[in-house]
């Protein structure tokens, strides 16, 4: 019988097959910061394990990991959400959220923007208030608008769920992430 491999992909896998988000898991392992997005050998993608094929599929592009591998070269970068329309630049928006409004909206505010297609909450994106929103060049102020736009019904009134929208380049919002990230883990520990 042959030894049993304990690479940190194996791990992974079996980690993704419990429930945990595979991408995540491997990053963990091979002790990567998880905000660094395109500089990982994951090339962007956010590979979540598809039990109908027993696959790992980008949640993003949904391409399946076996394909963006099949190349000589490095793994193909991931061109995120279908409305960001094949742009591999990522800008993000800081959004605040109404003080007026009652208790948080924020995740409703993140299905919002996931909702548009062309934005989305990152992993660690939310703190004090505040949610970090990802998009691309060439939609972001599409996305912008929409947020600004956007209310929620308080008490039968319309409040406007967004204090403040400020575009940042991905620079800026990928360390904003990272502080997030770093908050949570002084406070929780490393996320699994
Ligand atoms: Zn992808």
């Amino acid at each position: 019988m042959p030894k049993k491999q304990s690479t940190s992909a194996q791990r992974a896998r079996e980690a993704a097959r419990q429930g945990a988000k595979y991408t995540q898991a491997l990053r963990s392992h091979a002790g990567t910061a998880a905000s660094v997005r395109e500089d990982d050998r994951f090339g962007g993608h956010e590979f979540e394990y598809e039990q109908a094929t027993d696959l790992f599929r980008c949640t993003e592009c949904r391409v399946y990991e076996v394909t963006a591998r099949d190349t000589d070269r490095p793994i193909r970068p991931c061109a995120g959400l279908a409305g960001y329309g094949g742009d591999t630049e990522r800008v993000y928006l800081l959004l605040t959220e109404n003080p007026a409004l009652p208790y948080s909206h924020v995740a409703a505010l993140a299905g919002h923007i996931r909702g548009t297609g062309i934005g989305r909450a990152p992993r660690f994106s939310c703190r004090d208030g505040r949610l970090l929103a990802e998009s691309a060049p060439s939609v972001v102020a599409d996305l912008a608008r929409r947020v600004a736009l956007l209310t929620f019904t308080v008490d039968g009134r319309e409040v406007p769920a967004v204090s403040s929208v400020d575009q940042l380049t991905a620079e800026a919002g990928r360390a904003i992430i990272a502080e997030n990230r770093a908050a949570y883990v002084a406070e929780y520990g490393e996320p699994t």
